[in-house]
């Protein structure tokens, strides 16, 4: 059973400064918005120099700059059921960040504090 709770987190992964899909990510994400391949791609992706589909982001509050597609008030994915392969799988059996985030706001005694200075 996972150790973390996602909707407890400011989505701290949602940051991570690439999030690489392949051609099955834009495909879905493509259908989930009635776009062509060719119109999602460059609406939803830039090339990077290590991924050919490289999510696109904005700024955020909190750690600077984060996925397009996350709600930066309620913090969470908005294209839940289409998000990218990367997403689905990540993070595993256990998330570091949420670890550090749970001693932070038990540390200072805040169930809301955002920790924003941890590194992976
Ligand atoms: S950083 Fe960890 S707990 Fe937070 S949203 Fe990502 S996987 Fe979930
Ligand atoms: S698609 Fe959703 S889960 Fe994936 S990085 Fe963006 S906001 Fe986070």
């Amino acid at each position: 059973m996972a150790k973390y709770d996602c909707s407890k987190c400011p989505g701290y992964c949602c940051s991570y400064p690439l999030i690489q899909l392949n051609k099955r990510d834009v495909e879905r994400l493509a259908k989930h918005f009635g776009l062509d391949f060719e119109a999602a791609r460059k609406k939803f992706t830039k090339v990077d120099p290590e991924a050919k589909y490289a999510m696109r982001r904005k700024p955020d509050t909190h750690f600077g700059k984060i996925c397009q597609f996350f709600d930066t008030e309620k913090r969470r994915c908005t294209v839940y059921t289409a998000r990218p392969t990367i997403c689905r799988e990540y993070p595993g059996g256990t998330c570091g960040y949420y670890d550090f985030l749970l001693h932070e706001r038990s540390t200072q005694k805040d169930d809301t504090h955002v920790a924003s200075t941890w590194n992976v």
